[in-house]
């Protein structure tokens, strides 16, 4: 901790983040951190970028358990620089290589799994990614979209994005039906180790981690209607409390744009439910005063850890520029 660089940003940092009453909290959010970088999703984070950015984060910020910080936040008496660490959707990747790190460092982090995926699932993202990285045919027509090349990484990619962008607002079963014929016709196997078993959730709860809510399917709650979304909601919590024998109290909107992906009467709901907090996918920090149902989070996973203390920087400078 003797680098001039991170002094500056600690100082920095305490000016726009200090302790109390004026204190910001930072929420950072991950999805998979995987063992190595793979060439056909490179802007995912892998352990050595994640091991950096802990150990930056941990020397920079006062790190604190969502749910201690949320209550600290909530009476005013949150250190300076304060952090959290949280990870969406459940990925076996979370349990095997991001836990040894967080351990390792002393950073606690908060779970938020979707339970319909644990022990063999796949969720829609990795399907597709998956089914494209396992195609053998050079060139292949995707009804709707066009004739694709997937001759090399490149080419892998492009098709990955036109595919997620064509398909991410259509109906399950339109989407599951459409992947599901490029499936059957290259006669592709998935992988069923992606997502987390059980027991790996009981092992991160059992090691002090928090575990929260992130529905049974991850849908999109403003697609549902209101007693749908609290089916989902309350399912997601029954399933990991009876799979920890621990209350859950917190919660992630699955995709968690306001607005979008969630509306008001979700994030009420929430709370009516009994939860004691719930984060989104809004950009920006929390104050004394923010909706503690609607906690907005930071998302550093897709760039180098060059940018990665600048872009923490600056979220809290831009949140003080626009509180101020
Ligand atoms: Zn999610």
């Amino acid at each position: 901790m003797a680098y001039p660089m991170d002094l500056l940003l600690r100082t920095f940092g305490a000016l726009c983040s200090p302790a109390g009453a004026g204190a910001r909290l930072s929420i950072l959010i991950y999805h998979r951190v995987l063992p190595a970088v793979d060439p056909l999703t490179p802007d995912v984070v892998d352990a050595a970028r994640f091991e950096s950015q802990m150990r930056l984060l941990s020397c920079l910020f006062n790190l604190l358990p969502l749910s201690e910080a949320v209550s600290r936040l909530n009476s005013g008496t949150l250190p300076a620089r304060a952090a959290c660490v949280t990870f969406d959707d459940g990925y076996a990747d979370n349990a095997e290589v991001a836990f040894p790190i967080l351990k390792k460092h002393g950073i606690p982090a908060t779970f938020f799994i979707a339970t319909g995926y644990l022990n063999g699932g796949i969720m829609f993202n990795d399907k597709v990614i998956e089914t494209v990285r396992r195609i053998s045919s050079e060139e292949m027509e995707f009804p709707g979209i066009g004739v694709f090349r997937l001759s090399d990484m490149q080419s892998k990619r492009d098709v990955i994005r036109q595919l997620l962008t064509f398909l991410k607002y259509r109906s399950v079963s339109e989407r599951q039906d459409f992947m599901n014929r490029i499936i059957d016709s290259e006669k592709i196997a998935l992988p069923n180790d992606l997502m987390m078993r059980s027991d790996q959730v009981r092992m991160l709860a059992g090691e002090g981690m928090g575990i929260g809510g992130h529905t049974i399917n991850h849908p999109i709650l403003s697609g549902l209607d209101l007693e749908s979304a609290r089916e989902e909601i309350a399912g997601g919590r029954t399933a990991l409390e009876e799979m920890t024998g621990s209350p859950v109290r917190t919660f992630a909107y699955p995709n968690g744009i306001p607005g979008r992906d969630y509306r008001v009467e979700h994030a009420r709901l929430v709370a009516e439910m009994g939860f004691e907090a719930a984060v989104t996918t809004a950009k920006g920090v929390a104050r004394q005063g923010s909706d503690v149902f609607q906690l907005p989070r930071f998302t550093p996973w897709d760039i180098p850890i060059s940018r990665f203390s600048i872009r923490l920087a600056g979220n809290l400078l831009q949140s003080k520029i626009l509180t101020a």
